[in-house]
Formats: structure tokens, C-alpha cells, sequence
């Protein structure tokens, strides 16, 4: 298959317009289209359209029981695939949408089984990134999309990331250079009965457990995937299906090292064996650190830095003659519970 790639950069263009316009069409046509979010890039099809959905699975060999999220673009949107409205989730829509989050609520009869694996709820986002937005109203659609890689690769953050893992297998890409957050969308299970003001966080991201308790009395955690993520101090709920799969991996196996010191004994271990590693470093640490193979996460005190650059950095190494790779935890505190999410699982729970 052809892969068609737009720039689309410059809103406002003539240029622009005639990109939003086919991949709106090819959507509608059920073809797959690539686009920019907030947070990564998605591979977006029709979501009322199982064909076209089961499609995006067999595009990023997909497993066919990890369900999708429907991107739309406004609440009439929103209204739609949605069979109800719970009070945490009016709450939340007030407070953090359109924005990087995404909330589970009973679905509509109108959502195919195979954009949420047969379950009664769905996952619902409103993107706050032009590109997004103006291909959904252009679609006229509530647009399925995982991020737009190889399943179980690191998400893209750039159009070229995407062109790389999906050219040949979709209709299109939307390039609209690097997305803001660098990681997927905060996960919220907004489904419990009205009056109980609790909700289940079932992947941290950019809207924080801390951001959350501003508004809702209670904020669950969803049962931790890894022993990297596991932590103490929050109450424990039932896992998410799509949280048992391996996902964000590098192709060299990552290890976390809980500190500087450790990093470094483990990294002089492997080289006197003979291996070549590849280490990520703070940017505090990059200068004193005297390896062959290195990239700088960007600085410690900066998580919006990191969490920007961490599959990037990831997938840097790729590309590189590296046995295996070494990285620095982040304090699990505000967005590094995120970004210790995403190593947690790109590391296996191998830590140091
Ligand atoms: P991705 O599209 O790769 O960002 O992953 C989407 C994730 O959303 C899946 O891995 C699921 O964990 C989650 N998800 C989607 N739909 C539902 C749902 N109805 N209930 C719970 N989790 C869901
Ligand atoms: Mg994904």
C-alpha cells in the first residue's frame, strides 16, 4: 500500500486544509490515517466501523482483546458513543478536557465490539491538539486510535517515528512535528455508581493522581503491571485488559538503576565482560559520564523535559551496536509517576 504523508504544520495553509480534507476522506473511505496528538501519535480509523477497526489491529499487530480509545472532538461527539454520563466523569470533562486524558464510561449501542474487545464500556478522549481536532470534525466521526506504532514498540512522538514502524501498511500520515507530552493520555475508569465520587486511575500520564484529588474524593490506582512499578500507599483496584502486555520496549533489554552510583558499578560490570551499553543520563550526569554509547534524558528537575524525550531516547539506541541499556529511575512524584509507568514496563520490571 501507498502511504500518503502530509505536512501539516502550518495551520491556516492551503496546504494544510487539502491534508485535513483526504485524510478526512480516507477515513471515511475506511482506510487507516496516522495523526498528531498532545501526547503521541495515533493510528486513527472509523470507530463505528469494526472493519476499519480491526484494521488498526492487524496494521500494529495488535492483540485483539487490548480495546481502543475513540477520539472526538466536542461533547455533542462525546454524547454519542457514550450510553451515560457519571458525575465524576462531568467533573472531570469540566476540569481536564479537551486535554491528555481519557475516560471509561458505559458505551452506546452504536460502538462495535471490536473497538472495546466486547466489554459494556468504552474509552473516551477529546484531544486538545488543531491537527487532531480539525481531522475528526472533518471526518464527521468518533476516530479509534492506539498510538500509531508497532505493538509493543516505544509510542512515536514524530512523524518520521510513525513513517518508519507503519509505511506501506496505512493510507496516511498527518506530520505535524513533535507532540507535546511524549506520553500517552492519563486513563480514568469514571464508571462507578453516581454518589460514590471515586474513579480508578488505569495508566498515569500527564493528569496526575494529585491533579485528579483536586476534584474527586477518591482516587484509586489500578493494580501496578511490574515490580518497577510497584509502590505502596494507594489503594489497589482490578487491572485493565491491555495491562498484561509488554509495551514501550527498546530492542536492547533496559535495566533501571536506582541511583548515579549503581548506574555506573553495573555499568563498568558489563563492559569488563565484553558488552557493549548503551546509557541514559540525567543531563547533570551526561558530561562526567564516559561512555561510547550515551544520550541525556534532559534534567532531572525538568519531567516535562524527560517525559517529552523518553521513547525518542529509547529508540535512539535502536539504532546502535548495544547489547543492553541502562537507565535512571525519576522520583515517582507528580508526572514521574508516568514516566516510571513507561520504564517499569519498557525495562520488564528490571531494576537495579
Ligand atoms: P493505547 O491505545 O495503546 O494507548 O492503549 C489504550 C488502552 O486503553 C488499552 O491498553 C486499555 O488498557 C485501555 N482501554 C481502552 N478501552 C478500555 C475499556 N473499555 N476499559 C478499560 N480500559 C480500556
Ligand atoms: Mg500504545
Amino acid at each position: 500500500m501507498n502511504t500518503e504523508i502530509f505536512n501539516v504544520k502550518n495551520p491556516g495553509t492551503e496546504g494544510y486544509s487539502r491534508a485535513i480534507s483526504r485524510g478526512a476522506e480516507l477515513l471515511r473511505a475506511g482506510e487507516l490515517v496516522a495523526f498528531p496528538t498532545e501526547t503521541v501519535y495515533g493510528l486513527g480509523g472509523n470507530g463505528l466501523d469494526g472493519a476499519a477497526c480491526r484494521k488498526i489491529y492487524e496494521a500494529k499487530g495488535r492483540p485483539s482483546d487490548n480495546p481502543l480509545i475513540l477520539h472526538v472532538a466536542d461533547f455533542e461527539g462525546l454524547k454519542k458513543i457514550v450510553s451515560r454520563v457519571t458525575e465524576t466523569a462531568e467533573k472531570i470533562f469540566a476540569a481536564f478536557m479537551p486535554g491528555p486524558i481519557t475516560v471509561i464510561l458505559p458505551r452506546s449501542a452504536c460502538v462495535p465490539d471490536a473497538v472495546t474487545g466486547g466489554l459494556d464500556t468504552v474509552a473516551v478522549r477529546m484531544p486538545d491538539q488543531p491537527v487532531a481536532r480539525d481531522l475528526i470534525l472533518a471526518a464527521g466521526l468518533p476516530v479509534a486510535a492506539p498510538s500509531a506504532n508497532i505493538s509493543g514498540r516505544p509510542s512515536p512522538t514524530n512523524g518520521e517515528t510513525v513513517s518508519r514502524d507503519l509505511s506501506g501498511r496505512i493510507g496516511a500520515i498527518m506530520d505535524g512535528g513533535s507532540t507535546d507530552w511524549g506520553i500517552e493520555s492519563t486513563i480514568v475508569d469514571c464508571t462507578e455508581a453516581d454518589g460514590a465520587d471515586t474513579v480508578t486511575i488505569l495508566r498515569p500520564g500527564a493528569v496526575t493522581a494529585e491533579m485528579l484529588g483536586e476534584i474527586i474524593g477518591t482516587v484509586k490506582q489500578a493494580a501496578p503491571t511490574s515490580a518497577a512499578e510497584t509502590e505502596s500507599g494507594l489503594k489497589r483496584a482490578p487491572m485493565a485488559p491491555g495491562m498484561k502486555y509488554t509495551h514501550y520496549a527498546p530492542k536492547s533489554p533496559l535495566t533501571l538503576a536506582a541511583d548515579k552510583e549503581t548506574l555506573l558499578k553495573e555499568y563498568q560490570r558489563r563492559r569488563s565482560e565484553g558488552e557493549q551499553v548503551g546509557l541514559l543520563l540525567f543531563a547533570e550526569d551526561y558530561p562526567d559520564c564516559e561512555a561510547e554509547y550515551k544520550c541525556s534524558l534532559g534534567s532531572r528537575a525538568n519531567l516535562r523535559e524527560i517525559a517529552a524525550g523518553l521513547y525518542d531516547r529509547l529508540r535512539y539506541f535502536d539504532e546502535l551496536p548495544v547489547d543492553s541499556l541502562l537507565c535512571p529511575i525519576v522520583p515517582r512524584e507528580g508526572l514521574g509517576v508516568a514516566i516510571m509507568n513507561r520504564l517499569g514496563k519498557a525495562s520488564g520490571g528490571r531494576m537495579i
